[in-house]
């Protein structure tokens, strides 16, 4: 690192979240703080609890928590749930195995579908789980939608087929911490119970924020949980949510953030959202294959559309190649978490980025490998160019 106390331009911040928050949400986050039991605030929270719910395309109501994801996990499972209940949890990677150790630490008792980390969950195995499961102990299957560990998306759409040919009861929840707003996610028409959400990752917001969207099942199976729950309960939230305000102090400055959050993405339109990550993870996927490094997502039917996780040669470490990107370039880059530490690293396209965000990002991992003295061929950020400009937005 140079001898100087100032870094120049911005830092790139291309880890799988937290994403860079783009300028229009910071300043609509810079405002005095209102009365959050004042008339104001209603107008603010009455609209950010509607405008969330074409998000996640939902109608049933979505509760947002001042908490990180790691909260609406637990509110989800302690919410529906009751200590010693079953769950079926399928071992994608870093951030399933967690959620599966939450809920051993709360009591309940998940059944965990083991798996590679190279992939999404197996839908023909959870069939096959819940079929057995003849006297219904099972009260809920948790997968994670986007493994942000990996970079393998689990078609949720398929596990609730598989749900519904074991004909099973469970509830189904999912983990859409990485993949909304930056992934297509259909919560009432995938049939999903309970979705967990966080703000910091495609939503463009700080982290702070996190949400449970809820079907009438899930409602329905919350009458009977008898888990402790005071803080996580939805059932506190829904008098005051029906007028705009919340049972406790919310995160307000943050609410603002989402409601512009929630103006942007309307304005650039989902689907196009959708387009912009696929087209810049495709782009991703030609640098890797072209520097002749390993994507750890085995299956090309399963690849993120908002993070690459790229397998190091053997004999080089992940850590020492992020360390490098970041010494010389001022860019971070996400690590590999538990399994795979050091094995990998991830490259996060996803929130508020654009072609050159995207390119910048490659330029510096290219510069980086050789720095590094990782072997690779040279040409990937060549590659993802011809890409984009044959693909031209
Ligand atoms: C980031 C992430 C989490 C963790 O959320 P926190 O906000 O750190 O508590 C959980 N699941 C997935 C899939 C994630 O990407």
């Amino acid at each position: 690192m140079k001898n100087t106390t100032r870094t120049p331009g911005r830092h790139f911040l291309q880890i799988p979240g937290p994403t860079n928050v783009p300028d229009r949400i910071l300043r609509a986050m810079a405002q005095p703080i209102i009365d959050h039991r004042g008339p104001d605030f209603a107008t603010l929270g009455r609209k950010v609890l509607e405008g969330i719910k074409p998000i996640f395309k939902c109608s049933g109501p979505v509760y947002i928590f001042p908490a990180s994801g790691t909260g609406a996990w637990e509110a989800a499972l302690i919410n529906t749930l009751s200590p010693g209940d079953h769950v079926l949890m399928a071992e994608t990677g870093h951030f399933a195995t967690l959620w599966r150790n939450l809920a051993l630490k709360i009591g309940l008792e998940p059944v965990f579908i083991d798996g590679d980390w190279r992939s999404g969950a197996d839908a023909a195995q959870i069939e096959e789980r819940l079929r057995n499961d003849k006297s219904h102990e099972i009260k809920a299957v948790c997968v994670v939608h986007n493994e942000t560990s990996t970079g393998a998306v689990t078609n949720i759409a398929n596990v609730r087929a598989a749900i519904d040919a074991a004909r099973h009861p469970a509830l189904l929840m999912v983990d859409t911490i990485s993949s909304l707003a930056s992934i297509d996610y259909a919560h009432d028409d995938w049939g999903v119970d309970v979705t967990v959400a966080g703000s910091q990752k495609g939503l463009m917001l700080p982290p702070g924020l996190s949400f449970n969207a809820v079907s009438d099942k899930a409602l329905k199976a919350a009458k009977t949980s008898i888990s402790y729950k005071s803080y996580w309960s939805w059932s506190e939230m829904d008098g005051p949510n029906a007028k705009g305000y919340f049972p406790y102090t919310p995160a307000t400055n943050l609410l603002y953030g989402l409601s512009e959050a929630i103006d942007m993405l309307a304005e650039e339109g989902l689907d196009n959202v959708f387009a912009r990550h696929k087209r810049h993870s495709e782009a991703t996927r030609r640098a890797v294959n072209t520097w002749g490094l390993e994507i750890l997502c085995r299956n090309q039917h399963e690849y993120s559309h908002s993070l690459t996780a790229v397998m190091m040669p053997e004999g080089h470490s992940a850590d020492n190649f992020r360390r490098v990107v970041l010494e010389h370039f001022d860019m971070s880059l996400g690590s590999g978490l538990g399994k795979v530490a050091d094995r990998i690293f991830r490259i996060g396209h996803l929130g508020d980025i654009n072609d050159l965000t995207l390119m910048g990002t490659l330029a510096g991992v290219e510069m980086g490998l050789s720095l590094a003295n990782v072997p690779h061929n040279p040409n990937g950020v060549k590659s993802a160019m011809d890409f984009l400009t044959t693909q031209a937005d």
